[in-house]
């Protein structure tokens, strides 16, 4: 039997989040068909993008959402987190601003979502070490007070993209069984 008649197992709906241009969509493009783009146009329309793993000889599909360039603080609406199990909550390391908007990302994925939700911070575009403003050691202490996963990630060179999301799924699956 070829994988695609496999039985799915488990569906995971994940969700990003985080401000405008910090590489969400092409996080999602790389680790769902393995593309990255330099260019990448404001996200339009597409919902999610899936991916089956395996998990401990498990099939999981992650189905992955992505905000429809809903970025503007309060936009991105409760039908978005409805079900979702985990949350990537993406800044970009070179713009400190976005860094600084975690805490109201938490806020607003803390109302709306599942109080048990999954949650990783990623700190994207590592491949501009030269231009970072956010250090690695306070985004660290920011993820251990909230309770956080952490990784810092580079969607241009596929650098911890992949660790990122089996992270989420890994302690999903652990969570269900
Ligand atoms: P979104 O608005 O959060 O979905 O951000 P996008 O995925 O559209 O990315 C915004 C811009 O940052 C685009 O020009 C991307 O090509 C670029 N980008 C995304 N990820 C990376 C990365 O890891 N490194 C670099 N250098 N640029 C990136
Ligand atoms: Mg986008």
């Amino acid at each position: 039997y070829g994988s695609s008649s496999h039985k799915t197992d488990y569906v995971f709906k994940v969700v990003l989040i985080g401000d405008s241009a910090v590489g969400k969509s092409q996080i999602l493009s790389r680790f769902s068909r393995n593309e990255f783009s330099l260019d990448s146009k404001a996200t339009i329309g597409v919902e999610f993008q899936t991916r089956t793993m395996l998990i401990q000889n498990k099939s999981v599909k992650a189905q992955i959402w992505d905000t429809a360039g809903q970025e503007r603080y309060r936009a991105v609406t409760s039908a978005y987190y409805r079900g979702a199990v985990g949350a990537m909550l993406v800044y970009d390391i070179t713009k400190r601003q976005t860094f600084d908007h975690i805490p109201r990302w938490l806020e607003e994925l803390r109302a709306h979502a599942d109080k048990n939700i999954v949650i990783i911070l990623i700190g994207n575009k590592t491949d501009l070490e030269d231009q970072r403003a956010v250090w690695t050691e306070d985004a660290k202490e920011f993820a251990e007070k909230e309770g956080l996963f952490f990784l810092e990630t580079s969607a241009l060179e596929a650098t911890y993209v992949e660790e990122a999301f089996v992270t989420v799924l890994t302690e999903i699956f652990n969570i269900v069984n």
